[in-house]
């Protein structure tokens, strides 16, 4: 298996969309000695954000005329009609189209042209990560996969797209458009956003109603929440049972099933079977042509809950925690 970007030496790169992975992906990129142009909306909320960073930004449909690879990196949501208004009158034959996250693909919302490539490579982990990591010489692993093989160099040139952002450096997993897009959905609906922020928010109110400070409760439920993932990170379930206590270990055996038991696994099985069935998709892009009206409520309770007080007045104490961020965030967030 090629680790180099040898496959994409002379060939353009047009990055489509600036955010999280854009950003990331453009830079690792350009620092990597390829030809790589990012394609924005000229006055569009990233683009001088581009151009500060020393790349040449032009028009997105300048940008896939010229392009031998074109990465989308815009929204999931919005990828659709930026395929038909403009990658696929403007790309060229035997030219790949490059996604960060299959949705589009494995739910046909993009129909994607015969005589092109269709690949992916999916970073697991967010933009900030993939920049931070390539900047000290390593790399986050990611997913690749080939949809649609129009060039016979397909799958050279994902794997050259995964070593020029770093990814090569730590770990590259072969997958298709159907696993990456269902493993992704499920990771950060049961468990990484979904899952993680509801058990939060459960143990701070429980804590909070029992009659305990919120800043206490914060600590408890939400600060420290940091260590035992560096744990997990580092060493699984094993490190972090040998940084507790015995303790603390006792009681994660006895209750932590009590409070996460096979209902809850249940219920995670009715979410994949949504995810598997496209009734989840279906849903959020509804949800999206409808302007959001769910999720913007959904967001503002997040954002109104007292957690989110105690937590903004605690942060600010520890200025240290919070390290500039590199660019604005963007309006819609998709995470995990
Ligand atoms: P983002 O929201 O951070 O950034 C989107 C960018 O697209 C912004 O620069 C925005 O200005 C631009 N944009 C929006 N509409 C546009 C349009 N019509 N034309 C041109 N540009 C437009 O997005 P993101 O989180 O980086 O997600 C990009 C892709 O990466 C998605 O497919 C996502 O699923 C995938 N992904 C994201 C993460 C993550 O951690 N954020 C991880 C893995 C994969
Ligand atoms: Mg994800």
């Amino acid at each position: 298996m090629a680790t180099d970007t040898q496959a994409l030496k002379n060939a353009r790169i047009a990055v489509l969309g600036y955010g999280s992975q854009g950003r990331a992906h453009a830079l690792n990129l350009r620092d990597s000695g390829l030809d790589v142009v990012v394609g924005l909306r000229k006055g569009g909320p990233t683009s001088f954000k581009a151009q500060e960073d020393g790349l040449r930004v032009l028009e997105p449909a300048e940008a896939v005329k010229g392009a031998d690879l074109v990465a989308v990196l815009t929204p999931d949501m919005v990828q659709p009609k930026l395929y038909t208004d403009v990658i696929a009158p403007n790309l060229r034959p035997h030219a790949a189209l490059l996604f960060a996250h299959g949705f589009n693909i494995h739910f046909k919302t993009i129909a994607s042209r015969a005589d092109i490539d269709v690949i992916l490579v999916a970073p697991k982990g967010p933009g900030a990560l993939v920049r931070k990591e390539y900047e000290i010489g390593r790399g986050v692993p990611c997913l690749y996969a080939v949809h649609q093989d129009a060039s016979g160099h397909a799958l050279a040139r994902a794997l050259a797209y995964a070593a020029g952002i770093g990814g090569a450096r730590a770990m590259l997993i072969e997958t298709d458009f159907k696993e990456e897009t269902e493993t992704d959905l499920f990771g950060e609906q049961a468990v990484l956003c979904g899952g993680v922020s509801e058990l939060v928010r459960h143990g701070f109110e429980t804590l909070v109603e029992a009659g305990y400070k919120p800043e206490i409760a914060y600590y408890e439920v939400m600060h420290e929440l940091k260590l035992i993932v560096d744990l997990f990170y580092e060493g699984g379930l094993t490190k972090m049972l040998t940084f507790v206590s015995e303790t603390a270990q006792y009681g994660d055996y006895t209750r932590g099933p009590r409070v996460v038991d096979a209902a809850t696994k249940q219920r995670m099985r009715a979410v994949l079977d949504e995810i598997q069935d496209g009734r989840f998709a279906r849903e959020w892009t509804a949800e999206y042509a409808a302007g959001l009206p769910n999720y913007k409520a959904y967001k503002q309770k997040d954002l109104d809950h007292p957690i989110e007080k105690v937590g903004a007045a605690l942060r600010a104490r520890m200025p240290w925690l919070t390290p500039a961020p590199a660019s604005a965030p963007p309006a819609l967030k998709k995470a995990g």
